[in-house]
C-alpha cells in the first residue's frame, strides 16, 4: 500500500438506514483499519456515519452537491450544509449524474470549484463510453473531459481532489476493463496531471479504477503501478464483498 492507496464506495440510491449503519460498524469491525476507505453515501446518512466514523480510517463523501452557494432551490443540498455536518468528500462527474441529470463538464467544474471552496474534498469521476472505447479513441475523450474541468483547478485544488476512471461500459455491467487496460489510462491520465501541473502533483494524485470492481479482480487491478485503488459500486453495499476489497489494497 503506498501513500495513494485509496478504496471508495458509492452507495448511490441503496439501503436503508439500518442497514447503513449496520454495514458501517461491519467495515469499522474489520481487521485492516490502515487503509484509507471513503464511502459516498445518500445524503440523509451523512451526518449520523460521520460521527460514527470520526477518528477511523473511514471518511464519508456526498454523492452530489449544488453548485451555487445558497438560495432558491428547492430540494437542492449545498456545500456549506455538507461541510457543517462533517462530510469530507464529494463524488462530482459521476457518469450517472452525467447521463441522468444532463451534467456536463462545465457544470461538474463549477460544483468541484464551489466544494473545494468550502474545504471539502472531491472524487473526480471520467471515463468513456462503449462506442468511443470501440472506436480506440478512449484517451483523446477522457483527455478532452480533463481539460474542460479538472485540468482547470488550481494547484491546491487539485491537491485535494482524487481521480477515478470509470470506464461507462464496464459500470454496473459486470464488464471490468483489464488491468492493462486501466493502467494504460490511469497512465495517461497522471501525464496529463504531470503536464498541467508538476511531476510532484502527478506523483502524489490518487487515481482509482471503477467499474464493476469484486474481490476476484482487485488484486489485479491494485497491483499496477497507476491505479492507486478502486471506486466500488455493487460490490461495497456487502461487508463480504466490500472487505476483501479493501484487504487488496493492503497486499
Ligand atoms: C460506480 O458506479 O462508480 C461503479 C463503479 O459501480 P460498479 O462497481 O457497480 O460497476
Amino acid at each position: 500500500m503506498n501513500k495513494r492507496s485509496v478504496v471508495a464506495g458509492n452507495w448511490k440510491m441503496n439501503l436503508n438506514s439500518l442497514e447503513a449503519n449496520d454495514l458501517v460498524q461491519d467495515l469499522l469491525s474489520l481487521k485492516h483499519h490502515s487503509a484509507r476507505v471513503i464511502l459516498g453515501v445518500p445524503y440523509v446518512y451523512i451526518s449520523s456515519l460521520a460521527r460514527l466514523t470520526n477518528g477511523t480510517n473511514i471518511e464519508i463523501a456526498a454523492q452530489n452537491c449544488h453548485h451555487k452557494e445558497k438560495g432558491a432551490y428547492t430540494g437542492e443540498i449545498s456545500v456549506n450544509m455538507l461541510k457543517s455536518i462533517g462530510t469530507d468528500y464529494v463524488i462530482l462527474g459521476h457518469s450517472e449524474r452525467r447521463e441522468y441529470f444532463g451534467e456536463d463538464e462545465a457544470l461538474i467544474l463549477e460544483k468541484m470549484q464551489m466544494a473545494h471552496q468550502a474545504g471539502l474534498k472531491v472524487i473526480y469521476c471520467c471515463g468513456e463510453p462503449l462506442s468511443v472505447r470501440e472506436a480506440g479513441e478512449q484517451n483523446d475523450y477522457v483527455e478532452q473531459q480533463l481539460r474542460n474541468s479538472l485540468l482547470k483547478l488550481d494547484k491546491e485544488q487539485m491537491q485535494n481532489t482524487i481521480i477515478a476512471y470509470e470506464p461507462i461500459w464496464a459500470i454496473g455491467t459486470g464488464k471490468t476493463a483489464s488491468a492493462d487496460q486501466a493502467q494504460d489510462m490511469h497512465k495517461h491520465i497522471r501525464q496529463l496531471v504531470n503536464n498541467q501541473f508538476s511531476a510532484e502533483m502527478a506523483e502524489e494524485t490518487s487515481i482509482l479504477y471503477g467499474g464493476s470492481v469484486k474481490p476476484a479482480n482487485a488484486n489485479e487491478l491494485f497491483a499496477k503501478a497507476d491505479v492507486d485503488g478502486g471506486l466500488v459500486g455493487g460490490a461495497s453495499l456487502k461487508a463480504e464483498l466490500f472487505g476483501p476489497i479493501i484487504e487488496a489494497i493492503i497486499e
